[in-house]
């Protein structure tokens, strides 16, 4: 498998003297999934860091209240239904997540990128690109 260019996947945002970033986006579609890749070289000391950054949401999956309900036929009632759960759910996910940053002292997330075997492939190469042209 040969990394592509231009690559699927993953694109370069920017270049500069002393980095390179990039962002990846999620196999779903859903601009909120990416990772933000950042290669840099530190002009002091000359070390090369990657630095990977994402974006967390609430736990959008769990509900207190069912957002879909098969039964219902009529799309009025199913889409006003589907809005007031969602609302009422995201309440819900908020209120969980300031109450385990204000009792506990962290917040437990997770955050998930996608990539197809091609995508990985270009991101691991974008990396080591990147890496190795930094290095003095
Ligand atoms: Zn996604």
């Amino acid at each position: 498998m040969k990394a592509e260019q231009p690559a699927e996947g993953i694109s370069k945002k920017a270049e500069y003297e002393d980095a390179v970033w990039y962002e990846v986006d999620c196999e779903c579609g859903s601009p909120d999934h990416y990772h933000s890749i950042w290669i840099e070289r530190d002009t002091k000391t000359k070390l090369v860091t990657v630095e990977i950054t994402t974006e967390v949401t609430t736990d959008f999956w769990t509900q207190t209240v069912p957002e879909w309900i098969e039964k219902i036929d009529s799309p009025f009632i199913n889409w006003t239904w589907q809005t007031m759960a969602y609302a009422f759910n995201e309440t819900i996910r908020r209120a969980r997540l300031i109450g385990r940053v204000l009792f506990k002292g962290y917040a437990k997330y997770e955050s998930t990128v996608m990539m197809t075997k091609q995508q990985a492939y270009n991101y691991s190469k974008a990396i080591e690109k990147a890496a190795k042209e930094l290095d003095p």
